[in-house]
């Protein structure tokens, strides 16, 4: 459609000069609309299915804590099960 965000993949309304806000803020900002922030790199939870950057151990705070505690009553096994029991 004629009046959405020119940039690929971007479905949002446009805002001004073919673009939609976010990507016109990005234009006036970085003289780029595509430009990203470049982060750090981030390496997720290895829990599965959990994309929260890890803290510690290769786990997000909240896993770190759940495997250290399945850890220690000697179930850690017990995630993957947890995550794929879903049915
Ligand atoms: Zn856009
Ligand atoms: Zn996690």
């Amino acid at each position: 459609m004629a009046n959405q965000c020119s940039i690929e993949g971007c479905m949002k309304p446009i805002k001004a000069k073919h673009l939609c806000a976010m990507h016109h803020q990005r234009l006036l900002r970085y003289g780029d609309p595509q430009h990203e922030r470049v982060k750090a790199k981030e390496i997720n939870c290895k829990w599965r299915r959990c994309e929260q950057p890890s803290v510690a151990k290769g786990y997000c705070q909240t896993h770190y804590l759940a495997s250290r505690y399945l850890d220690k009553i000697g179930m850690a096994h017990i995630q993957t099960n947890m995550a794929t029991h879903n049915h």
